[in-house]
């Protein structure tokens, strides 16, 4: 399970992929791992490609290198990475799941007509080598 410290932290991703409507866009989830992983920061990435930006992402090397120091200093590491499908359910594609890492969290985000529809965790299962939804809980806690 993969669970949003609080609403603001969810909703801040939410918006990073309205805003970015009717392109992809993509960033970091960082945060601690208990019995599941805790998202308490998000961590806007460049979407560089430039060929069809609407369908694909490719996040900036740079960015990511950058997410990965402040989850450090925060005592904190990277979970996984979002992104937006605009137009598109919530379902990974087939390039998510060439591009997925063991034990990252991909959250994908289904944006329709610039406003948020719907989302769905993925993990990659490393046996079988393909995705397993993982559940999302936005549930406002108090202490995590
Ligand atoms: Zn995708």
């Amino acid at each position: 399970m993969i669970k949003f410290i609080d609403q603001v932290t969810c909703d801040q991703m939410i918006e990073i992929g309205i805003k970015g409507y009717p392109f992809e866009i993509c960033g970091l989830l960082i945060g601690t791992v208990k019995e599941y992983k805790v998202v308490e920061k998000i961590f806007e990435c460049k979407n560089l490609n430039k060929l069809k930006p609407e369908t694909r992402y490719e996040m900036d090397g740079k960015d990511y290198i950058n997410g990965e120091q402040l989850a450090a200093k925060n005592h904190m590491q990277v979970l996984g990475i979002f992104h937006s499908h605009p137009d598109h359910p919530d379902m990974a594609s087939e390039t998510d799941r060439q591009a997925a890492w063991p034990e990252f969290s991909y959250v994908i985000m289904s944006i329709q007509n610039q406003k948020f529809f719907s989302m769905k965790s993925w993990v990659l299962n490393e046996k079988t080598m393909q995705f397993q939804e993982e559940k999302i809980d936005i549930t406002l806690t108090e202490n995590v």
